[in-house]
């Protein structure tokens, strides 16, 4: 039997297509089809414009230098959460201080971020880990009344909502292309935003600050995306429903076949909530009857692929430890969720009988 990969590109038809008439057009650099992938974009965020940039750790930096968060300001976000997250506060001199997550929904607590805001305070930046929003309904009136930016990690949901309003349309809006995420160029990313101000200064942060040819407002930088890249993006972006969808079912497929699992905890939806499956993650419990690790070692022997994002806090590293921008983190209920995460295939690559075959491994080894 073939392995189940945690992940796949699926090229939807027509791709090729797209990518030869960019090679054959002789325009390489950003142009059109980064401008329709920009297009497709806000329609799916509901928001007046997206501006693509190289990647989606460079548009959480954009979005930061947009909004004016550097040096002496501190920023508020997850300690579960891909590193980009952090070294993009980073990057912009900004101090780093963690709010603890709710086990439920793997996002940040709102009650955690309330108590982490303090005078220095600049920004919320919440991530929508897996697919799931953030309870941005909370953190978005939060900002609000602090007087607080608001810059949403995306990268992980293209597409999710809460009620009718998508993700990237309460804050300012970060996404990822990169080759694993929903929406995959290879590399990429795309910031979004209704506020035109903060759009026409991406514009120019991305093109070194160019306004007219060789007319410079401000410092800039090469942010750009390539006409390549955006011509694989869009047809995936024009077909996402159907993606989307598939991806819905393959999760209720493993939430119904993974049900009554003793000390296996299937991924919870809130309600009201998309949810667009970046990751299936489950959570392998004490009271399992064995561990997190030896459940991945028993589904790879077995050609399931699964992963662990994230083995643990994003901070703990030696070369954040004495970090002088980041505050060390007092988040107990991220690190226990750090060693009970394992995520599960659930792209729509999957047919029924792999499926089965993710179910069957977990329930073997587990004993149920
Ligand atoms: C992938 C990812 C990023 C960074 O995106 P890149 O395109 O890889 O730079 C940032 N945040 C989260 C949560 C991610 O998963």
């Amino acid at each position: 039997m073939d392995p189940i990969p945690i992940s796949t590109v699926a090229l939807p038809e027509g791709t090729e297509e797209l990518v030869l008439s960019v090679l054959r057009s002789g325009r390489l650099a950003q142009g059109p089809m980064v401008a329709e992938l920009e297009e497709l974009m806000a329609a799916l965020c509901g928001v007046e414009h997206a501006v693509a940039v190289s990647n989606g750790t460079v548009s959480l930096v954009a979005a930061l230098e947009a909004l004016g968060i550097g040096p002496g300001d501190e920023v508020v976000t997850s300690p579960f959460t891909f590193v980009a997250t952090l070294n993009a506060i980073l990057e912009r001199g900004a101090r780093v201080r963690f709010a603890d997550i709710d086990p439920d929904d793997f996002c940040v607590d709102p009650d955690a971020v309330a108590d982490a805001i303090g005078p220095d305070t600049a920004a919320l930046l919440p991530v929508h880990l897996y697919g799931q929003p953030a309870r941005m309904e909370v953190l978005s009136p939060m900002a609000e009344r602090h007087g607080l930016t608001l810059v949403e990690d995306a990268a992980q949901a293209h597409g999710a909502r809460i009620g009718d309003r998508p993700v990237g349309s309460y804050g300012v809006g970060s996404f990822s292309f990169y080759a694993t995420k929903n929406i995959a160029c290879g590399e990429g990313g795309m910031v979004t935003t209704s506020d035109a101000e903060v759009a026409d200064r991406l514009r120019l942060l991305r093109n070194q600050g160019m306004r007219a040819r060789y007319r410079y407002e401000v410092p800039g930088h090469n942010f750009r995306m390539t006409e390549l890249q955006a011509a694989v993006g869009i047809p995936q972006l024009r077909r996402i429903a159907e993606t989307d969808a598939a991806r819905s079912a393959n999760a209720a497929t493993l939430t119904e076949g993974l049900a009554g699992i003793d000390g296996l905890v299937t991924p919870s939806v809130r309600p009201g909530v998309h949810h667009v499956w970046h990751q299936y993650t489950i959570r392998v419990t004490d009271a399992a009857r064995c561990t997190r690790d030896e459940v991945a070692e028993g589904l790879d022997e077995r050609g399931i692929g699964c992963g662990v994002y994230y083995p643990g806090v994003v901070d703990d590293h030696d070369c954040y430890r004495d970090h002088p921008l980041v505050a060390a983190a007092d988040v107990p209920v991220a690190r226990r969720v750090a060693t009970e995460v394992l995520s599960l295939p659930v792209h729509p690559g999957l047919g029924p009988s792999e499926l089965e075959r993710i179910v069957g491994g977990v329930r073997e080894v587990l004993g149920a």
